[in-house]
């Protein structure tokens, strides 16, 4: 499962689960990705932390009955038309966005990431939003302790 922070086309702001991303596009692609504020399906990822920890019952885990519509399968696939696609350079724009996002609400751990996201699941520590590195063994050894992490690349904040 992965969690996405979602912003309509009216600029709320909405929390969901999808199986994958790929699950999310095609939903989305299909226009079932509702806003749960205005029924918007203008639907866009927002911020995707990377590395974020949550145990699953706390802070960002999904409002029950609130927000998350639920995803339908994914019908047959519908047209994506290719002039929403954003471009390499508006991609780079966004994922620097979200970087800035991220240093200013999240700790920086480093490469302590899965151990202190251990330490905040298992209570050890207070909860926080944190972020770092882990190898993908280290991430998969928290997904299957029912630890979620969220990845994304980690760009340069100033073009090379
Ligand atoms: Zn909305």
């Amino acid at each position: 499962m992965i969690h996405y922070t979602l912003r309509c086309g009216n600029g709320h702001s909405f929390d969901s689960w999808f199986r994958n991303s790929d699950a999310f596009d095609q939903l989305a692609a299909a226009r079932e990705v509702l806003c749960p504020h205005c029924a918007d399906h203008r639907v866009e990822r927002g911020i995707m932390a990377p590395n974020v920890v949550s145990s699953r019952n706390r802070a960002v885990a999904p409002v029950e009955g609130e927000a998350a519509p639920a995803p339908a399968e994914p019908t047959a696939p519908s047209e994506t038309p290719a002039a929403t696609e954003p471009t390499p350079a508006q991609m780079r724009q966004m994922l620097r966005e979200m970087r800035r996002m991220v240093e200013q609400t999240h700790t920086y751990v480093g490469p302590a990431f899965a151990e202190e996201a251990r330490k905040i699941h298992n209570g050890e520590v207070e909860h926080q939003p944190i972020y770092g590195e882990a190898t993908p063994a280290e991430a998969e050894a928290l997904a299957e302790d029912g630890i979620s992490v969220a990845r994304m690349p980690w760009v340069p904040i100033n073009d090379a």
